[in-house]
């Protein structure tokens, strides 16, 4: 589904040499939103445009020859599981990255900066909230799937967070369009995936 399109974007800062993660989404682009990229320095890295469904640009601006490069992908390159190197065209050199970031505290770090002023969502104030909870919780190591694994993918939705367990695909969905269901989230110390939990080890511990 388009909507849950969504990758990370590493390109170095021209002005100050810093490399930031930057998270993009399919709602990104929604509104015909050409969305674009600042470093926290103020600079603007680059910008994406996307021609139909089929065709994304990026113009970066070159940390290497400090000019504008246009690299163009597919739409199966630019939402790749597989992170591509993004290189300078004129002296090969690499200035970034892109492809989906795997680790979840990073993850929804890029995502809340993203999300200021996004009208994607109803309520983007408490999505904010409920992703540095969310945040809290992975730091705490109190969030994951009840199989075992730590490894949770994040979907948004307009008026809901979805988590998903890679490894058995078990799912939970966190309402986020009230104040209560901030409430609700605060009130909880974990939050587990009913995931798939083998048999021993679901008669060991009832
Ligand atoms: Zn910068
Ligand atoms: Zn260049
Ligand atoms: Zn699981």
């Amino acid at each position: 589904m388009l909507i849950n399109r969504e990758t990370t974007l590493s390109l170095r800062c021209p002005a100050c040499g810093l490399l930031i993660a930057d998270y993009i989404h399919a709602f990104s682009f929604s509104g015909n939103k050409n969305p674009e990229i600042y470093c926290s320095c103020g600079q603007k890295k680059a910008s994406i445009r996307r021609e139909g469904n089929e065709k994304y640009f990026l113009v970066c601006l070159c940390a290497v020859c400090e000019e504008e490069h246009v690299l163009s992908f597919s739409a199966g390159e630019f939402w790749d599981d597989k992170p591509r190197p993004i290189k300078c065209p004129e002296s090969g050199i690499q200035l970034g990255k892109l492809g989906p970031q795997k680790d979840l505290v990073g993850k929804l770090e890029a995502i809340a900066e993203q999300l200021q002023g996004d009208d994607f969502f109803i309520n983007p104030d408490l999505v904010l909230r409920l992703l540095d909870r969310l945040q809290g919780l992975v730091q705490e190591g109190k969030l994951g799937c009840l199989c075992g694994s730590r490894e949770v993918h994040v979907d948004l939705f307009p008026d809901r967070i979805k988590l998903i367990c890679q490894n058995c695909a078990g799912e939970v969905v966190l309402p986020a369009c009230r104040d209560c269901d901030l409430e609700r989230l605060n009130r909880r110390n974990s939050v587990f995936i009913p995931g798939y939990v083998p048999k021993e080890k679901r008669e060991k511990n009832p």
